[in-house]
């Protein structure tokens, strides 16, 4: 015969707070994770009503469910379960925010003698972890232009630089990109019209790169894309080349009837297993000057 789990135990170790409570809402049971998230011990809160406030629940909006919509005291009328986000009273005084759920408990009759809550710290969790995303999504964004910032390129050439040193072999390249003679654009229309540039060509290039690229704004006018995929000088060329062409033929109306185009000058080259992240971003830089001093508006891949 297969053991009996012990289900008191079980309960007792459930990460959840569990509590049950009988029809006058006196505390029958209180396992581990209630006395961890509310800070009472099962000998403060058993044979206490729990309608003196023990925990004392509000809502978001500031109403006491104790005194006026208990959902234990709802599920035991009516005998449906429920959940509630609320913030529970914690015995060293501050409020912690939690998922509520309650259910009936009912005798082998089927009447309902008391009521079961389980509560959850998750709540509180899940919008920490809510935070830490938005929070990482903006450490590794460019306020201007709302593409990937320096730090976001750096971890990337990081991981590209780990990655091929430990396969052996890489099958991507980077392009850096910058702007020709946008100091003029910036005398001649003013800062903030430099700045609208920014934003075209970076939206430019966020719509030209595939999904597996990266893309971020290096520093001042200058980008770095980092492709993945490519196995030969010719399909790196290719994908600068609809980059250039892209921007090339995008345009910033001014309203006044004139409007800044801009061309690009990019430099780029493919990742070999040996390089570290300077040394592929030196070449990709030296390979841009190259095509500043050709005459700008073009590629140079080596
Ligand atoms: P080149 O073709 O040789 O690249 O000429 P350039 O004028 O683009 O190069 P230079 O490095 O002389 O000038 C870059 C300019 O970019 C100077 C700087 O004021 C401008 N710049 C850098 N960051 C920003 C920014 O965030 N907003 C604006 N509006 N301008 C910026
Ligand atoms: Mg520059
Ligand atoms: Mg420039």
């Amino acid at each position: 015969m297969p053991e009996v789990p012990d289900y008191q135990d079980i309960l007792d170790h459930l990460y959840d707070g569990v509590y049950f409570v009988d029809r006058d809402r006196v505390i029958t049971y209180w396992n581990q994770g209630a006395a961890r998230i509310s800070g009472y011990e099962a000998d403060q809160v058993l044979g206490r009503s729990c309608r003196d406030g023990i925990l004392n629940h509000v809502t978001a909006n500031g109403v006491a469910l104790c005194q006026h919509g208990c959902p234990l005291t709802a599920t035991m009328e009516d005998g449906n379960p429920r959940e509630a986000d609320v913030f529970l009273h914690h015995s060293d005084g501050h409020r912690v925010p939690v998922l509520v759920r309650c259910a009936p408990l009912r005798d082998a009759s089927g009447a309902i003698v008391g009521a079961v809550e389980s509560f959850s710290a998750d709540r509180g969790m899940r919008t920490a972890r809510k935070e830490l995303r938005a929070l990482r999504q903006q450490i590794h964004t460019d306020a201007l232009t709302e593409i990937g910032n320096r730090a976001y390129l750096d971890g990337r050439l990081r991981a590209l630089v780990a990655e091929a040193a430990h396969h052996g072999t890489s099958d991507a390249a980077i392009a850096l990109i910058d702007i020709d003679r946008f100091k003029s654009v910036n005398d001649t229309h003013g800062h903030d019209a430099g700045d609208r540039v920014l934003r075209m060509v970076a939206n430019t290039l966020k719509a030209s790169v595939r999904a597996s690229d990266s893309l971020g704004r290096w520093g001042g006018e200058e980008f770095l894309v980092v492709f993945d995929g490519v196995s030969d000088d010719a399909s790196v060329t290719a994908a600068c080349e609809k980059l250039r062409h892209l921007v090339g033929w995008s345009r910033l109306d001014l309203g006044d009837g004139t409007s800044i185009s801009v061309t690009l000058s990019l430099g780029a080259t493919r990742l070999r297993v040996d390089d570290t992240p300077e040394e592929v971003v030196a070449r990709a830089d030296e390979l841009m000057y190259r095509s500043k001093e050709g005459g700008r508006d073009r590629v140079t891949v080596g």
